[in-house]
């Protein structure tokens, strides 16, 4: 009760959700059942979770913010929600995202725009603005976004939340509605490094529906750090930390630097070893990223034809209902990506491009693999600024994308990535949050998750 009295306080103000479910009390009275009755309770019994609109509920609409999946209800939960709901979670409902995740703001929303907590005059960041907003807004207690090029971690940074993404891999896919398959992956919001621990161990593993998800152990991602003694006993001793020079050059705003300095400071008081590493191919991978994600994304969205899901403009002709269907459902954003995807795939071009691309990844992939032979985790800010002001990149795709420049290599090599608050820069009516990236080797969120868990 107290949750959704929260949302309904602050959404007219937020529009953090698409959809709130009319199911939270009905749930919790089931749970409190339980407990009367003395039965088992899931790990996350009666905890609040957000979902992004792009992970398939089937007891809500899933519209991925776009018109051309409006009043979609899908037939099926997402592995993720399925996983959520065996662990006894209550999904509050859908958050607001850039239409299909391509965005960095949900200003790409066909809905609505979500605000920034901190500063309502302010974007929340994006594709996963909603998710991040809600939990910065305390209208649930975590929250689901999804992780392309930085769709969870640079809207943490911008809410002062943390935001964790997987490596690729450890959470299945299935019922994600695609935006680039290679990349995408379902990443985690919390208060804390331990509530986003402990919901992303309820979501990983191996799953027979999704062929690229990881038949590896999950381990017991954040419980053993809840603990006194663990944290006494100067766990981060001798830890190597490779800032990545790259990461912290002019373009980058001096009080986000400052603040990222001042984290690496904490971190040697902590006990580390910090030391400065270049990754030489970091500038090449947003070029990159937007090349292959369009790419994938313009062969992942042909199923919008308006014939096997939501929208349909009726037409005389097959051609001209998926033609009208396509043109009225997209919105200008997803219609230039697949534009530009098309482009790049064309015989023609495809060696120029997505071939050069391609190869720029495996570049890339080797001078993180380089970098973490040296050390354990590799430090960087999540974005080169804290959260702008909504309208002010609207119309400027290429500054947009300029500001995931800190996010997208992590996805392009499959890393997991953490992001957590670190300090404040002066705007608006308070201070906006910024928050520092902590990127670890494939399959190693646990050491993430300890050292963020000792930082904060
Ligand atoms: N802003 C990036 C894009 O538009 C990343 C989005 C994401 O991670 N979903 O592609």
């Amino acid at each position: 009760e107290t949750f959704l009295h929260r949302i309904r306080r602050t959404e007219p103000h937020l529009h953090s959700f698409l959809h709130v479910s009319d199911a939270v009390l009905k749930e919790a009275e089931e749970i409190d059942r339980k407990i009367e009755r003395n039965e088992a309770l899931g790990p996350l019994a009666g905890i609040l979770v957000a979902v992004k609109d792009n992970i398939c509920t089937a007891d809500m609409p899933t519209t991925a913010g776009s018109r051309v999946l409006e009043g979609y209800r899908p037939p099926f939960d997402a592995t993720a929600v399925r996983k959520l709901r065996e662990s006894g979670a209550i999904i509050v409902g859908k958050t607001n995202l850039d239409e299909f995740g391509m965005g960095s703001t949900t200003e790409g929303s066909a809905y609505q725009v979500t605000a920034n907590p901190w500063d309502l005059s302010r974007v929340p960041g994006g594709s996963s603005g909603g998710s991040a907003a809600a939990v910065s807004a305390r209208q649930c207690v975590v929250s689901l976004g999804s992780d392309t090029g930085g769709s969870v971690r640079q809207p943490a940074s911008f809410c002062g939340v943390v935001g964790l993404k997987p490596t690729y891999g450890r959470v299945s896919r299935y019922g994600l509605v695609a935006y680039a398959s290679s990349l995408d992956v379902i990443g985690c919001f919390g208060s804390s490094v331990a509530d986003a621990g402990i919901l992303l161990h309820s979501i990983s593993g191996h799953d027979r529906f999704d062929a690229t998800s990881s038949k590896r152990q999950v381990p017991d991602f954040a419980s053993q750090f809840i603990s006194k003694d663990f944290l006494e006993s100067k766990p981060l001793k001798g830890l190597r930390v490779g800032v990545i020079r790259e990461t912290l050059d002019d373009g980058v705003d001096p009080e986000v630097r400052s603040s990222i300095r001042g984290a690496t400071s904490h971190l040697e008081e902590l006990g580390c070893t910090v030391t400065e590493v270049s990754l030489p191919s970091f500038s090449l991978g947003l070029p990159a990223y937007y090349i292959l994600a369009s790419s994938e994304s313009s062969s992942n969205l042909s199923r919008y034809d308006g014939v096997r899901y939501g929208n349909q403009v009726a037409a005389d002709e097959l051609n001209s209902l998926y033609e009208h269907s396509r043109a009225k459902g997209f919105g200008s954003e997803v219609k230039m990506r697949i534009l530009m995807g098309t482009y790049a795939l064309s015989a023609g071009y495809y060696d120029a491009y997505y071939k050069r691309a391609q190869q720029v990844r495996t570049l890339i992939r080797e001078n993180f693999k380089d970098a973490l032979d040296k050390n354990d985790i590799l430090i960087s800010p999540a974005a080169p600024s804290a959260a702008y002001k909504i309208g002010e990149k609207k119309n400027d795709p290429l500054a947009m994308y300029a500001g995931d420049v800190m996010t997208v290599n992590v996805n392009l090599a499959g890393l997991p990535a953490l992001v957590l608050p670190c300090g404040f820069v002066e705007g608006g009516p308070n201070s906006l949050p910024v928050g520092f990236q902590l990127i670890g080797a494939a399959f190693e969120e646990e050491k993430l998750l300890k050292v963020g868990h000792i930082f904060e």
